[in-house]
């Protein structure tokens, strides 16, 4: 009877809080506004320090999602990606986090008459790095009297912090998309370089046990890159690490990054590379890459933003490895 009364009150004080964290009295100053010919839609969010995040929304054939951050750059620093390029700054709060989904939603509804139905955690930032807060918003945004999303139309694409991701798949507030991108350590620590310190092995042993429902799989985003990671024997090799997972392989075109050698193979070799994998007997699909009207690679507005306004004074708050293991 007394644990019964326990969980209601947790219950009652999640609606209020979503109730009180949804309402759209307090939204985002937006510094940008980018419009796709495809009906993406970029913001640039300015944050009380002045720090700025990026949210995208994104449309799917029958569906608006939107693109989240969970971190003022990023400590990881992918070779391919803009924000991981530009450092690390800090975690988002869950107010700021709220704040963002909000300010996307709001944002959303005023151009199409739409409000989200799916959410992804793949904007900037490490998700599973910011653990804490990350966690209390997915908690929010399935509370009824917030967004009251589906835990099944929320996904968090993360690097793959084994015991962050247990603790994930126990308490089922997001399905995960594994930021894989390389089928060997070596070249995983060449081109994910933070990623170096939770190793690949202990990574699939994860992924390998993690709780799914129904006929549910584990996404696999595979970034392709030219002459990096796109040969045959690269789709052998991540088809034999990922044997005993269930799993599909996003295959994900290179976004040209400023600065970075990195380009994507081309629409042949991408075919190719997906038949490869599936002549294995894996599942692979070809993701439509949305908005390169206007940059819709992860960081490169806020970069764009950061170059015009290099005088602004930048806060540091913390490292996230510290909270991470
Ligand atoms: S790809 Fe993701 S994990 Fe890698 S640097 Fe960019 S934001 Fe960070």
């Amino acid at each position: 009877m007394h644990m019964k009364c326990s969980l209601q009150k947790q219950a009652t004080s999640a609606v209020s809080n979503a109730h009180r964290l949804w309402s759209f009295d307090n939204l985002l100053p937006v510094r940008k506004r980018q419009l796709s010919e495809d009906g993406t839609q970029k913001l640039l969010l300015e944050l009380d320090d002045g720090q700025t995040i990026e949210s995208v929304s994104m449309p799917m054939p029958s569906t608006r999602t939107i693109c989240l951050s969970t971190q003022v750059g990023c400590p990881i620093g992918c070779t391919f990606c803009h924000t991981g390029q530009s450092g690390f700054i800090r975690n988002l709060t869950l107010p700021e986090l709220m704040a963002q989904i909000r300010t996307a939603a709001f944002e959303l509804h005023a151009t199409t008459g739409i409000w989200p139905q799916r959410a992804v955690l793949m904007g900037m930032g490490e998700p599973l790095l910011n653990f804490e807060a990350v966690r209390d918003c997915l908690a929010l945004l399935t509370a009824p009297g917030g967004p009251n999303l589906s835990w099944r139309k929320i996904q968090l694409s993360t690097i793959g912090l084994p015991r962050q991701l247990e603790e994930l798949g126990r308490s089922r507030l997001a399905l995960p998309a594994i930021s894989l991108h390389a089928p060997t350590q070596k070249l995983r620590d060449l081109i994910m370089p933070g990623a170096r310190k939770w190793p690949l092995d202990e990574l699939i042993a994860t992924l390998r046990s993690y709780p799914l429902p129904g006929r549910e799989r584990i996404t696999i985003e595979y970034i392709l890159i030219r002459d990096v990671n796109d040969s045959q024997s690269h789709a052998e090799l991540l088809h034999e690490l990922l044997e005993g997972v269930r799993a599909k392989i996003n295959l994900i075109p290179c976004n040209p990054v400023p600065g970075s050698p990195h380009i994507s193979p081309g629409p042949e070799r991408i075919e190719s590379f997906a038949r490869w994998l599936k002549a294995l007997g894996g599942t692979a699909f070809i993701r439509r890459s949305l908005g390169p009207d206007i940059l819709a690679a992860c960081g490169q507005l806020r970069g764009e933003q950061n170059t015009a306004l290099q005088t602004l004074p930048l806060r540091e708050n913390g490292h996230p490895m510290e909270n991470a293991s």
